[in-house]
């Protein structure tokens, strides 16, 4: 997890519900022998600046890249995303995953509130607890929609890299740490 600044305790205690150990993630060093990432939310323009204080972008680029499943939750995504429409000045994001994101894209009225998803190829039911959240405006070639919000879409799929717009973390959601979790499995195995 990274874990310079966000909701990283939430995610942390999901992640070891489901049986993985998670570590957090400050410098460098600290990305080796990790089997996924997950990026959490937060404010999007200062884990950014983190990032690059830290020395961590290009590492943190470069894992993704190299196909380390990862997961980018609000904040995380909008850091994931090729484009921001509305960049807070000079922030710049990992630039690895091919969507433009709009950031706190509900407005102020539907800024935060919980409801229930059809989530993934089988559409099946996901509590998501929006805050502030992206949305997706744009997808290139080779991105899944996973699901909409308001006919807006708040979660993709590209390779191992997952990018949704809300927080399964606070509504005790497991489906999509799951998800995380088996593409981890999956590589292990590819690996062995
Ligand atoms: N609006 C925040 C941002 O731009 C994201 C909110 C969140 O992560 N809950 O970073």
């Amino acid at each position: 997890m990274l874990a310079l600044q966000g909701g990283v305790a939430e995610h942390a205690a999901m992640l070891r519900g489901l049986g993985a150990e998670p570590v957090l993630v400050r410098t460098p060093e600290h990305l080796a022998g990790l089997d996924a990432l997950v990026l959490p939310g937060g404010e999007s323009s200062t884990m950014d600046r983190l990032l690059r204080l830290f020395g961590l972008r290009e590492p943190l680029r470069a894992a993704v890249l190299g196909g380390l499943p990862t997961l980018g939750t609000c904040a995380g995504l909008i850091l994931l995303a090729a484009a921001i429409e509305d960049p807070a000045p000079g922030q710049r994001g990992l630039e690895v995953l091919d969507v433009t994101v709009a950031r706190n894209a509900f407005g102020p009225q539907a800024a935060s509130e919980e409801t229930v998803l059809a989530w993934g190829e089988e559409r099946a039911p996901v509590r998501a607890a929006f805050i502030r959240a992206p949305v997706v405006t744009r997808t290139g070639p080779g991105v899944a929609v996973l699901a909409r919000h308001r006919g807006q879409v708040v979660a993709v799929a590209s390779g191992s890299v997952l990018g949704i717009s809300f927080h399964p973390e606070l509504t005790g959601e497991t489906a999509v740490h799951e998800r995380l979790l088996a593409l981890a499995a999956g590589r292990r195995a590819a690996a062995a």
